[in-house]
């Protein structure tokens, strides 16, 4: 099989969704499954609807094509804002928006009417991270001036945490959400379909049983795809975390000093590097590299490695004497963190290999 290859165990997903939709009905909260960290490859976002997600979402027009076009059940949810010259995508593809630029806004109705449709919109407020949204108090005249705007259908209201400020989400800050709910709802007459009160970061909220009711969405990508909590970088209980691996090829082994031979200047990324002298030392180099991902967020599923570094296209690792004999053209496996993850879904040069649907397929992005 094609190396480096990422392995994707699309039974974990599937068991990871389920465990996340459990926790979040128990609070009446609805799961969509993001694929953004898998390049909204199809099979895992028909993974997440076989979990029990109501809907999937992504942040890229792209993506979503790729979902519309493996014929995969809407309705679809866009997640970043959609750009003016995004609009008519916007509306072929996606069902329903997170929006704060009433301009776009307007623009999207036009088109939606234009293409026969409704598009949905989640008006977005920011309640403390500085990422996308309107300010609490700007909610009210913002509503104002989109509601009755034909082509689209206010569906609720959303917010976003630990993204840009790293602010965690909490009680006072969704309560704050759920207040801004209250005074739009007076506003137009009618209640709000959709309170959308963040990502994984949330999760934590809600297993402490600290989510105020109300809340009745949640968009969860690295927690189902990673079983990880953000915030804290830990497992999330009763649940996988080796749903992605990453394999790599040995291409030497050799033992060598730890420390560089002749004076040093930059490596290959600019950097200074500083080496402390261990004596000789047995190291492999895998075919892999700066190329395919963040390699600071690998891990090593091998007792005895540590990754030492990387160029673009060399991951050197040390072996310690407790690892296990490598030889060249073994195969190493790692886990990786969420941008690591990013990386090697993004890049062209790792091939993708679905497990656990009834049989390994291999797919190139
Ligand atoms: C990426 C993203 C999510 C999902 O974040 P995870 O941390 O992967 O759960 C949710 N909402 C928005 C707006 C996003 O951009």
């Amino acid at each position: 099989m094609t190396i480096p290859r990422m392995e994707i165990d699309l039974a974990k997903i599937r068991r990871n969704t389920r465990r996340v939709v459990v926790l979040a009905a128990a609070a009446g909260i609805g799961v969509a499954g993001v694929t953004k960290g898998a390049c909204g490859l199809p099979e895992v976002a028909r993974a997440m609807l076989e979990g029990g997600a109501m809907m999937i979402a992504d942040s890229r027009l792209e993506n979503l094509l790729r979902l519309k076009e493996a014929g995969l059940p809407g309705p679809l949810l866009l997640l970043r804002l959609p750009g003016l010259s995004q609009v008519r995508e916007a509306v072929e593809l996606a069902d329903i928006s997170l929006n704060s630029e009433p301009a776009v806004i307007g623009a999207l109705g036009r088109e939606a009417r234009r293409q026969g449709k409704t598009h949905g919109i989640i008006l977005m407020v920011d309640v403390g991270d500085l990422r996308e949204g309107l300010w609490p108090d700007q909610v009210l005249p913002a509503v104002d001036a989109i509601s009755d705007l034909p082509g689209i259908e206010l569906v609720g209201i959303g917010t976003n945490l630990a993204c840009y400020g790293g602010v965690k989400p909490s009680r006072e800050n969704m309560e704050l959400l759920l207040s801004v709910r209250e005074k739009v709802e007076s506003l137009i007459g009618r209640p709000l379909r959709v309170v959308s009160g963040g990502n994984s970061a949330n999760l934590s909220l809600l297993i402490s049983g600290e989510m105020p009711p109300g809340i009745n969405q949640l968009r969860i990508g690295e927690a189902i795809l990673l079983g990880r909590d953000p915030l804290e970088g830990t497992p999330l209980p009763q649940m996988h975390q080796d749903t992605f691996r990453l394999l790599a090829e040995v291409i030497e082994i050799k033992e060598k000093p730890s420390r560089p031979i002749g004076e040093t200047g930059r490596d290959a990324f600019g950097r200074i590097p500083r080496f402390e002298d261990r004596g000789i030392r047995r190291r492999a180099i895998l075919a892999l590299g700066r190329q395919d991902l963040a390699v600071e967020g690998l891990k090593p599923l091998e007792d005895g490695m540590e990754v030492l570094g990387a160029s673009s296209d060399h991951l050197l690792v040390e072996l310690s004497h407790s690892a296990k004999p490598l030889r060249v053209g073994d195969e190493v496996a790692f886990l990786l963190d969420y941008p690591a993850l990013l990386g090697a879904m993004n890049s062209p040069y790792v091939a993708k290999a679905l497990l656990g649907q009834g049989g390994p397929g291999e797919s190139r992005p």
